[in-house]
């Protein structure tokens, strides 16, 4: 399928983990109701609060290597040891009927989802300093000191991958980063094809089609 046939926009957001990612979308979905979250397949472990079909579908490994085999996801990668994907059943009917959709996933991800739908809008959450990174990741609790270390060494490769992203928002104070993370999307629908599509009427009224 022509991925320019999709009408609804596509944000993908990511970021090393503790930069703030989760939170920032958490929050933009408060403010706005539009875009639909997709839910990732991932082998990682639940932490303490997610549920099943909330955060993520947990699976086993057999399970996700079966949905590659079977073409189910859009992009998978393997993200600190563990196996993440977006599957199409995730996405595919919402962007179809004109819905944006967020993906947080990692920057291997992202890059699979811009060749597949050139307008995908790729957003990267930077931390303000490596030390706030780490206290982010204490502070969250979610993690082991092990875990948390892992995630620090990565976090430098992840962050070398900004540069392929179209924008870029650093998280040092929440509110102006949520603000800045608005703006992006707001942005997009206010393009020319957004607009004729959205604001059919006025378009017509002005014989603009
Ligand atoms: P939760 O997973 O539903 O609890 O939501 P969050 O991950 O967004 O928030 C977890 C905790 O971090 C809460 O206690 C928030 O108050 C706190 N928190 C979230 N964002 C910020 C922020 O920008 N600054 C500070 N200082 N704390 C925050
Ligand atoms: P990610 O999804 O990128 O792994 P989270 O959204 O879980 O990151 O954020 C990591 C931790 O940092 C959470 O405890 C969150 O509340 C906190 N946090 C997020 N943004 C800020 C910020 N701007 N200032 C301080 N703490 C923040
Ligand atoms: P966490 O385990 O902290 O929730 O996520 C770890 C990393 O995996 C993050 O960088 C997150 O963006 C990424 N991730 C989550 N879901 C997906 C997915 O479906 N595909 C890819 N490629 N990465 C994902």
């Amino acid at each position: 399928m022509n991925s320019d046939d999709y009408p609804g926009n596509l944000f993908v957001v990511a970021a090393p983990s503790g930069a703030g990612k989760s939170s920032l979308v958490k929050a933009l979905l408060e403010l706005d109701s539009h875009p639909a979250v997709s839910i990732s397949h991932t082998t990682r472990k639940p932490r303490g609060q997610e549920q099943q079909g909330r955060e993520y579908h947990f699976i086993g490994e057999p399970e996700f290597r079966a949905k590659i085999a079977a073409g189910d996801f859009f992009e998978w990668a393997e993200v600190h040891g563990n196996l993440y994907g977006t599957s199409r059943e995730a996405i595919e009917a919402r962007i179809a009927g004109g819905q944006d959709v967020v993906l947080e996933i990692d920057w291997q991800g992202a890059v699979q989802i811009k060749k597949l739908f050139p307008h995908a809008v790729l957003i990267f959450i930077l931390p303000p300093s490596w030390e706030e990174l780490r206290q982010r990741l204490m502070r969250r609790g979610e993690d082991g000191a092990e875990v948390i270390e892992q995630r620090m060494v990565n976090a430098r490769e992840e962050v070398a991958q900004a540069r392929h992203f179209d924008f870029v928002i650093i998280n040092a104070l929440f509110e102006t980063a949520l603000f800045d993370l608005k703006t992006v999307v707001h942005s997009q629908r206010l393009k020319y094809a957004a607009q004729r599509r959205n604001k059919s009427q006025v378009f017509a009224a002005l014989d603009l089609i």
